[in-house]
């Protein structure tokens, strides 16, 4: 854990993931503001902003006094607009890490996802060093990929630490896409179709873990002591009794 308590800026704070991880953070005592297009609860402080507006991003930062983003927005996936997962993905992304570089926040912490390393095709024990696919599977992961490189490449700039995470399907109470998903497809008899032998599997992870794990990913992200310089150690070592 790190030395020092961070104050958290939870983008998409509103959603499923977002409202966990402010959850967990409340629940361990450190400070934790909202930034999100849209105010479902009202026990933190809350910015209301679009990430794709670096000002608005940059203001929020200002006035929480944030030292840790932890940035979750995202379109819902499975929408057929292209446009607004570029617009809020990776014009989004881009304009988070510039308000980060801008006010010198220390961490940023991003949201990826599973899916873009999904092309469609069996994945079995695969972990981060599997390629991205030459051929996304839809404008949502492709969006969800591109955004994630830019996080990774924007480590150590400007004085921000970065990670990215890649959940896959998650699960838990506040969830307003997967199960209401099925139970639509069960109520609209949309349910006599079957892809594969009955054999498929898929990882599901319950967001109440995917929310501890931003918070520890947070937690790690501490800049590196510089190295000892060689002659300190070699006079160190010298020094030791043999
Ligand atoms: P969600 O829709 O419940 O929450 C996303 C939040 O982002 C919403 O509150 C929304 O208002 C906000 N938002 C959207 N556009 C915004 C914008 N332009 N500016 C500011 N806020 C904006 O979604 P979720 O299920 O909580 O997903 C959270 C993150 O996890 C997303 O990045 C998603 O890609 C990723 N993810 C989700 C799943 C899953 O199964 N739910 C799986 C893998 C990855």
């Amino acid at each position: 854990m790190s030395s020092q308590r961070d104050t958290f800026l939870v983008i998409g704070g509103s959603g499923f993931l977002g409202r966990h991880i402010v959850e967990a953070l409340v629940a361990r005592g450190d400070p934790v503001a909202v930034f999100d297009i849209v105010q479902r609860y009202h026990d933190t402080p809350f910015y209301s902003g679009d990430i794709s507006d670096q000002a608005q991003v940059s203001d929020a930062l200002r006035k929480s006094g944030a030292s840790c983003i932890i940035h979750t927005a995202s379109p819902t996936a499975g929408l057929q607009d292209p446009a607004l997962y570029w617009k809020v993905n990776v014009d989004g992304t881009r304009a988070v890490i510039a308000a980060a570089q801008e006010n010198r926040i220390p961490k940023l912490v991003y949201t990826s996802s599973a899916g873009v390393v999904f092309n469609g095709q069996d994945l079995i024990d695969v972990d981060e060093r599997i390629p991205l696919p030459e051929k996304p599977l839809d404008a949502y992961n492709e969006s969800k990929a591109k955004a994630e490189e830019l996080v990774i490449a924007a480590n150590g700039v400007d004085g921000v630490l970065t990670v990215a995470l890649r959940p896959a399907g998650i699960f838990g109470p506040g969830d307003r896409q997967v199960v209401p998903g099925f139970a639509k497809v069960l109520k609209e008899g949309r349910s006599h179709f079957q892809i594969g032998d009955n054999t498929n599997l898929f990882d599901w992870t319950y967001v109440g873990n995917v929310a501890y794990a931003h918070i520890l990913a947070a937690d790690k992200l501490v800049p590196q002591p510089p190295s000892t310089p060689e002659h300190v150690t070699e006079a160190f070592e010298t020094a030791l009794p043999t």
